[in-house]
């Protein structure tokens, strides 16, 4: 189209210079309609491209077309309201630095910044969500953003120590999905781990959650994370058993500041495994269905990460450095400072079936 606009313009002047003075006017006027239309034709074309490219599912930076940046979406938000937690994991990248929690209306004004800017999934996480309040906090939340706000898609990520069957019947319809923290199955392994809760077994625990979130039809995911202590284990025969919608399997991430350093609460250097007994545990587990799994260099930058002040956390120099928050200068400012990688966060399936609605479970 933009190549045929220069030629057009060249041979309809050629043309006007033979004419008499008097018709030069008349056909001027036309001419610059014909170039206007064209140049918001090309407009409407490249927005209609980006529209499109959004709706496919492809990133929203207009790379490689000569245009400026759309503003990044947050489709998808990871919302640490609290870094408390009643657990040591000894890997742990989000640690009790500080207490804060904000005041309740203040994180749903944020939360409704979020939808407005374009986030279609939330996902609470810590710190372990379920402390705040013995989980009314958490509730609140949840019932707010699926009743209220609409969003297709409402997680939690807890340690599921502290879940009560009282909550499900109180909030487990607002709730699309719940991800349960389990790194072994080996009881033993997890106390060594900092996952031990003194006379709580945290596999018993895991399968009295998987027997709840049916029951209260909120589908239910695994994440582990593979460390030292781990990553010889064969997980099979049980991940198969408790049939979780997703097993998202994580390599053990260091994070300056968190569990590594002078200033980190956790030393997590003892824990770190090579890239190559990632891919040995992958393999070993090649045959289960809902595994996903996540390197280090895919957690890094393809999560949209809130603190507790709810700005975004940017990961990309190893450390986790705070924009400014949303609730200060709005979602498309912070959002700048975030370090996400959109692209990224597509290749590693991000966006996927993510409302219990859509995923047609088997109860
Ligand atoms: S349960 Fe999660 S938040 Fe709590 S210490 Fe362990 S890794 Fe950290």
């Amino acid at each position: 189209m933009w190549m045929l606009v220069p030629v057009a313009f060249a041979l309809k002047l050629l043309s006007i210079f033979l004419q008499p003075l008097g018709s030069v006017w008349s056909s001027l006027g036309p001419l610059f309609l014909q170039l206007r239309a064209a140049s918001w034709l090309a407009g409407g074309e490249r927005s209609r491209l980006l529209q499109s490219r959004r709706e496919a599912g492809e990133p929203s930076r207009a790379e490689g077309e000569g245009g400026g940046d759309l503003p990044t979406t947050p489709t998808s938000v990871n919302y640490h309201f609290t870094r408390q937690c009643n657990y040591k994991c000894g890997f742990c990248f989000h640690t009790a630095k500080t207490s804060f929690v904000l005041p309740l209306e203040e994180a749903k004004r944020g939360l409704l910044m979020l939808k407005e800017a374009g986030m279609e999934k939330i996902n609470f996480s810590g710190g372990e969500p379920f402390l705040q309040d013995r989980g009314e906090y958490l509730g609140r939340l949840v019932k707010f953003c699926k009743q209220e706000l609409q969003l297709p898609s409402v997680s939690i990520v807890s340690n599921g120590s502290l879940i009560r069957e009282s909550w499900f019947q109180k909030y487990g319809e607002y709730l699309d999905i719940l991800a349960i923290s389990c790194d072994s199955f080996d009881e033993q392994v997890n106390v060594l781990i900092g996952r031990g809760q003194g006379k709580k077994n945290h596999v018993e625990n895991l399968q009295k959650l998987r027997t709840w979130c049916k029951e209260y039809r909120v589908a239910f995911k695994i994440n582990s994370v593979i460390n030292r202590f781990n990553v010889d284990e064969d997980m099979k025969e049980q991940i198969n058993a408790l049939n979780p919608v997703r097993w998202k399997v994580f390599q053990c991430l260091i994070i300056e500041g968190e569990n590594s350093g002078e200033d980190a609460l956790r030393e997590a250097e003892r824990f770190v495994i090579s890239d190559e007994e990632f891919e040995a545990f992958l393999d070993r587990h090649k045959d289960v269905s809902c595994l996903v799994p996540e390197s280090n260099q895919k957690m890094r930058d393809s999560y949209l990460i809130l603190d507790e002040y709810m700005r975004f956390l940017n990961c990309r120099n190893g450390r986790k450095d705070p924009s400014k928050s949303i609730l200060d200068v709005g979602v498309e400012e912070a959002i700048k400072f975030s370090g996400f990688d959109e692209k990224m966060f597509l290749k590693r399936g991000g966006k996927y079936v993510w409302s219990k609605a859509d995923l047609k479970l088997d109860w």
